[in-house]
């Protein structure tokens, strides 16, 4: 028996939870789930999205599985999502992007693994609001000593990229590639801009890279990279990047296999592993049983594996890739339209993989 943490998130985050964690229990591995609620509904009650037992609950178990949490645009408490990769120090954001067939998507045979760094760059939180004496401060020591003037009305985020960081997470994606038999590793960057941030990211996965000779390495500036991934996904296979470029990437090319519906994911550190779909709470569709649960289910997947359940991972992955290949019980971001009186809710989809586990 298992115990795993169990975060449904809020949005439409129950809803795929509850079908992921049916999905699980047919597949054969009991798990014994440690149920914590954190997000919006969860600040409302207790004054903080994200309480520490959530976070003692995952040290203990050392395995989680998230749904989606929403984090308010420009105001609001800060991302529960970002605060659970930096407090577990989850420094992985491992992403693979593969095609089912039957998915109706633009490209054939795509099989990506994206690799994001998960604890720095633009999402560190180092920010200074409008207005405020530090920011004024700041904005006076940055024209010290560099001479450039920043707009007194502006506001500032700070991207720090370290060494340290870079070297852990693009050893990951060369670790990964070798234990996955991957050919070729692609680091992605705007270097040619931010040459101390970027740059430095470059500059590090290159001397990391020399230590694996066995596998190809080159470097894409992120723009062309965005361009490339559209024109020629087929010729990519590993992919690594900062965190911002990582997350907007991350999306490229779930869109890339079919959308978001399709996309899992998993923040992996030295010590614990939260296994979450790549897509937001969707808060639209909220308590409608509508939205598509493959993504997290397809991150149960990526977390039976890790607990040592390959078996029941592959029988599950194999339910679900027959049922997106049969094309009838399924949601309707799946169908040729999305009004398509056909398509199936969350907790319909769930039954027909349940139905091809028996
Ligand atoms: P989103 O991923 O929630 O939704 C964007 C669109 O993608 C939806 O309108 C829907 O059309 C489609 N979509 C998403 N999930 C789907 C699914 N399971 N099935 C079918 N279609 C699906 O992105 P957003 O609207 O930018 O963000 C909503 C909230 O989620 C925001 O508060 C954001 O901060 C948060 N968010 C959380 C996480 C996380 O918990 N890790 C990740 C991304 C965004």
């Amino acid at each position: 028996m298992h115990t795993v943490t169990l975060i449904p998130g809020d949005g439409t985050g129950p809803e795929i939870s509850e079908a992921t964690r049916r999905v699980i229990k047919a597949a054969g591995v009991p798990i014994m789930w440690d149920i914590q609620g954190a997000g919006q509904d969860i600040f409302e009650k207790e004054g903080t999205p994200l309480p520490q037992r959530v976070v003692d609950s995952i040290k203990k178990n050392k395995v989680a599985l998230k749904g989606p949490i929403t984090t308010p645009v420009g105001k609001g408490f800060r991302s529960v999502n970002v605060s659970l990769r930096q407090n577990l120090d989850l420094y992985c954001c491992l992403r693979p992007c593969k095609t089912f067939k039957g998915a109706r998507t633009r490209y054939e045979d795509i099989d990506l693994v994206i690799i994001r760094e998960n604890t720095e760059d633009l999402y560190a939180g180092i920010e200074f609001e409008k207005g405020l004496e530090d920011t004024r401060k700041l904005i006076d020591l940055i024209k010290g000593l560099t001479g450039k003037v920043i707009r007194p009305d502006s506001g500032i985020s700070i991207k720090p990229i370290s060494v340290y960081a870079t070297e852990r997470i693009v050893r990951f994606a060369f670790e990964y590639s070798r234990k996955n038999k991957r050919k070729k590793v692609t680091a992605v960057h705007k270097a040619n801009i931010m040459k101390y941030s970027d740059g430095l990211f470059l500059e590090t996965a290159r001397n990391v890279a020399k230590t694996y000779p066995d596998i190809e390495f080159e470097d894409r500036i992120v723009d062309n990279m965005c361009m490339q991934l559209v024109q020629k996904p087929e010729i990519y296979d590993v992919i690594v990047l900062p965190n911002l470029y990582g997350d907007i990437v991350s999306d490229l090319a779930a869109g890339i296999i079919g959308g978001l519906g399709f996309a899992p994911g998993a923040n992996l550190g030295e010590e614990y592993a939260v296994f979450e779909p790549v897509h937001g709470s969707a808060p639209k569709y909220k308590g409608l049983n509508k939205v598509n649960p493959l993504a997290m289910i397809l991150s149960g997947v990526m977390m039976l594996k890790y607990l040592g359940e390959p078996k029941a991972a592959e029988r599950l992955e194999t339910a679900v890739a027959s049922v997106i290949e049969e094309g009838q019980n399924v949601t309707y971001d799946m169908k040729p339209t999305p009004d398509d009186p056909t398509a199936a809710t969350t907790s319909q989809m769930a039954d027909a993989i349940i139905e091809k586990l028996r």
